[in-house]
């Protein structure tokens, strides 16, 4: 066996300058990287909100359990004993109106700061309600605060997304925004429309006031789409009137397509379920297009005897 020659060793100098090339590369990289990642936290806050959400998932808070796991600061364990209460009866509601028990056991986080519910949110924001997101329903303190009156309207409307989400495969297409939040409203009977009656929204509808209903995100209210802008109490938040009168419409339309044919309702929702995509689900099931089945909803409220 004859033997290997011996490789000739680099002299040292040569091994140091390119351990210190190495060094200066992987420095390059790891600047780039660092850079890279502070650069798409700046450009895309959705990004920075998304991974706050991922550490801060309700989950990892201390839970009362019941029907739904209601987990909670324990500052606001008050609020959580509250929402467990009203628990069964939104849960109740949420499957009678979605024809389906829930996937599984509803989860809820209820919150005692502001700061950590924006944390927890994926959007950053306090200023919302209530946001449901990876399954969970979040609550922002002040439904136990300045508006509790709202508190078990909003629960039930985020358990219908809750609801929805729990059976959906994971990344299934998302059904458009103005349907999700009509059945919300439809199950809750008017939570997240509160302040805005079904006759002021018939009659805004009647006026052209409509929402326009296309992919556009509802949870960016200046956004939301209206056929032609609504007018403005300026005694309210301009965001407020536009999201409540828009929610109140999408809800309205909801329950007139649950009552026009409620076979194919359920249908559409089962097909939903399933992680069909929206528009063709739609059609199989009610024989037309959602913006044909909307101008029949807007003349049947143009027609004396109501929303029929
Ligand atoms: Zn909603």
């Amino acid at each position: 066996m004859g033997r290997h020659p011996r490789r000739r060793s680099a002299p040292a100098t040569t091994r140091a300058t390119r351990a210190s090339r190495t060094i200066k590369i992987a420095g390059i990289w790891s600047a780039a990287l660092i850079l890279g990642v502070a650069i798409a936290f700046a450009v895309r806050p959705t990004l920075r909100h998304a991974v706050a959400a991922l550490l801060n998932d309700p989950a990892t808070l201390p839970a009362l359990d019941g029907v739904a796991n209601v987990h909670y600061e324990p500052r606001a364990l008050a609020c959580a004993e509250a929402v467990a209460a009203l628990a069964p009866q939104a849960i109740e509601r949420v499957e009678a109106a979605h024809g389906r028990p829930f996937a599984q056991k509803p989860v809820i986080g209820v919150y005692a700061s502001y700061e950590h519910y924006a944390r927890a949110n994926g959007l950053g924001d306090p200023g919302v309600a209530a946001v449901t997101r990876a399954g969970a329903a979040l609550l922002s303190p002040t439904l136990c605060d300045k508006e509790s009156d709202r508190l078990e309207g909003v629960v039930t409307h985020e358990l219908s997304h809750v609801h929805l989400s729990g059976w959906r495969p994971f990344g299934a297409p998302r059904p458009p925004q103005w349907f999700t939040e009509g059945l919300a409203v439809m199950a809750s009977n008017g939570g997240g429309a509160e302040g805005v009656s079904d006759d002021e929204a018939a009659q805004a509808i009647r006026d052209g006031y409509r929402i326009v209903l296309d992919g556009r995100r509802w949870i960016d209210f200046a956004a939301l789409g209206f056929e032609r802008e609504p007018p403005r109490d300026p005694t309210k938040s301009a965001l407020t009137q536009r999201q409540r009168l828009a929610y109140r419409q999408a809800g309205m339309f909801i329950s007139w397509l649950r009552r026009r044919d409620e076979a194919a309702f359920l249908h559409l929702l089962r097909a939903l379920e399933a992680g069909e995509a929206f528009d063709l689900s739609l059609e199989s099931a009610f024989g037309e297009s959602a913006p044909s089945l909307w101008r029949r909803f807007v003349s049947a409220l143009s027609q004396p005897s109501g929303a029929g």
